[in-house]
């Protein structure tokens, strides 16, 4: 039976691209969004047309109990996941004078409550397995280097670097690594077109960074071959920091 790894947020932009690359590389995949079935539906097929097992699992990551609940009911069918990617998140920019309760509450409860809400529940299966494992996480640029008008989203991103180093303290000796990938900026429909070229001047490589390029990575440390990288942070970003 192939290793089943589950990419968060795979839909569309950088998780469907982790999802492909995670099939092409020979892992069968759940794909995972919110609510773009249909979108997710489509990159199920492209996963089963690559050879691999699939399945759609929606829910809202920031929705504590049905995470637990979908996640803990899958388990149960399939048995544990060799690998996570906690890839979904979004923004809420504003300047922080006009950041509303709601632009900061969506952003914390969806991308730093996402990772306890889905790592919690499959950890433990993890460990109890006994295979080892790789746990991926999406930080960014932001959360490195704070971002103009993305107090909220850099807060976030800074944080899961926080959990997943304290993470990857706590599981190195279940031979599962965690690590996190910190893009740039990537071509999706998370990015504003309106300020893309005063954004590419800030770039050396004078570009947006490609879908394919973060998967790229979280491919490789996926991989067997990237069995003594754990507690780093990765960065994808055309050389931007
Ligand atoms: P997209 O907006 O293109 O896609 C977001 C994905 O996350 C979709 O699959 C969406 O599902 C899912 N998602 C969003 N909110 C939730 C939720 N509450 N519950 C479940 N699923 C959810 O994002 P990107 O591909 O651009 O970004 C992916 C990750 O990479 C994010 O964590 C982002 O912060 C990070 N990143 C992106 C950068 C960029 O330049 N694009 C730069 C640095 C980091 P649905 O389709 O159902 O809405």
């Amino acid at each position: 039976m192939a290793r089943q790894v589950l990419v968060t947020g795979s839909s569309r932009g950088i998780g469907r691209a982790i999802a492909l690359q995670l099939a092409r590389d020979g892992f069968d995949v759940i794909v995972h969004c919110r609510g773009s079935v249909e979108l997710g539906q489509a990159v199920v097929a492209e996963v089963q047309a690559l050879g691999r097992e699939s399945e759609l699992l929606c829910f809202d990551v920031a929705d504590r109990a049905t995470t637990r609940n979908v996640l803990t009911d899958f388990v149960e069918r399939k048995g544990a996941f060799y690998g996570v990617v906690c890839n979904a998140g979004i923004t809420r920019d504003n300047a922080f004078p006009a950041m509303s309760e709601d632009d900061w509450d969506s952003v914390i409860h969806t991308n730093l409550d996402g990772f306890y809400n889905i790592l919690q529940p499959l950890v433990m299966p993890m460990v109890q397995a006994r295979k080892g494992g790789r746990i991926v996480t999406l930080s960014s640029v932001a959360g490195l280097a704070g971002n103009r008008g993305q107090v909220n989203y850099s807060a976030t991103k800074a944080g899961l670097i926080g959990a997943t180093k304290s993470l990857a303290l706590e599981l190195g000796k279940r031979k599962i690594t965690v690590n996190c990938v910190a893009p740039g900026i990537i071509e999706t429909d998370m990015i504003d077109e309106v300020f893309a070229d005063e954004a590419k001047k800030m770039i050396p490589l004078r570009r947006f960074g490609q879908v394919d390029e973060v998967a790229s990575l979280v491919g490789y440390l996926m991989s067997d071959s990237a069995s003594y990288i754990t507690r780093q942070v990765i960065s994808v970003n055309g050389g931007m920091l």
